[in-house]
């Protein structure tokens, strides 16, 4: 639906960023996220757990497919990387229609499980400092967080 573009100067001013969508953040919203290694997809995800009240540390869970956190409501961090190429469903809608919010990591490896209404996010070296979050909302939901993010 709408793209919006935001450049981050840090790996701090990504987490503040983050924090600040996580804070607008409800149970049952499902984001992905995309971003060659080394582009701040963990670094992203602990500001968003950050906004969402999640007092444990935040870690990459490249080792298991599924972290569950506590915040003021549940995060799922995820990471399907190692899901290419299998048709296994882990049960993904209890997730994504469950209490909480989910952040999914290599989404595209499980597109058709996927909801449609997500907010789809990339993050693009630029260099050494700087990055391109690129945020597509794909519902006016998500619409209106981006909105009030970017102010
Ligand atoms: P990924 O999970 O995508 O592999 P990480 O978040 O683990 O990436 O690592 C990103 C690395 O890039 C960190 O070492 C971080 O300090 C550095 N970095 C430099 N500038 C930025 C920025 N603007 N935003 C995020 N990370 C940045
Ligand atoms: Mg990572």
């Amino acid at each position: 639906m709408k793209r919006y573009e935001w450049i981050s100067s840090s790996p701090e001013e990504t987490k503040d960023f983050a924090e600040k969508l996580g804070q607008q953040l409800e149970a049952g919203d499902v984001l992905t996220l995309e971003g060659d290694l080394g582009a701040g997809k963990t670094t992203f995800t602990k500001g968003l757990g950050l906004g969402l009240g999640v007092k444990r540390t935040i870690n990459s869970p490249t080792f298991t497919i599924i972290k569950e956190y506590m915040g003021r409501i549940p995060f799922y961090h995820m990471d399907v990387y190692r899901l290419e190429d299998s048709e296994e469903d882990l049960g993904f809608d209890e997730y994504f229609e469950g209490e909480g919010v989910t952040v999914v990591e290599w989404a595209h490896f499980i597109e058709d499980y996927l909801p449609e209404e997500r907010l789809d996010l990339s993050i693009h070296y630029l260099d050494e400092t700087r990055r391109k979050i690129t945020l597509d909302a794909q519902s006016s939901h998500f619409e209106e967080i981006c909105e009030a993010i970017m102010k």
